[in-house]
């Protein structure tokens, strides 16, 4: 068995969506992008489950077909924080 925070899973993909069809994020490297999780995570009530391995990702599937507006909506402060002040050196 397993345990997981789905939330978690969900800002990732969230996230990687965002980033796929935003243009307007100045930096998507590995560093910025586990800040945003981290800035949406701590915003967020973490959903914990206990799944037998492989089941999660059934689930996550599932739950993304609806994305949730509140994991969007902490999702656009996160960027907006950490694009505006990223913890390296701009480019
Ligand atoms: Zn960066």
């Amino acid at each position: 068995m397993e345990l997981h925070n789905l939330m978690e899973h969900e800002v990732r993909y969230t996230l990687n969506h965002i980033l796929t069809t935003d243009n307007d994020i100045k930096c998507q490297c590995d560093q910025c992008k586990l800040d945003i999780m981290a800035v949406a995570l701590n915003s967020l009530s973490p959903k914990y489950i206990v799944t037998e391995k492989g089941l999660l990702y059934s689930r996550i599937a599932i739950m993304n077909q609806q994305f949730n507006t509140d994991v969007v909506t902490a999702l656009a402060k996160a960027i907006n924080m950490v694009n505006n002040s990223p913890r390296h050196e701009q480019e």
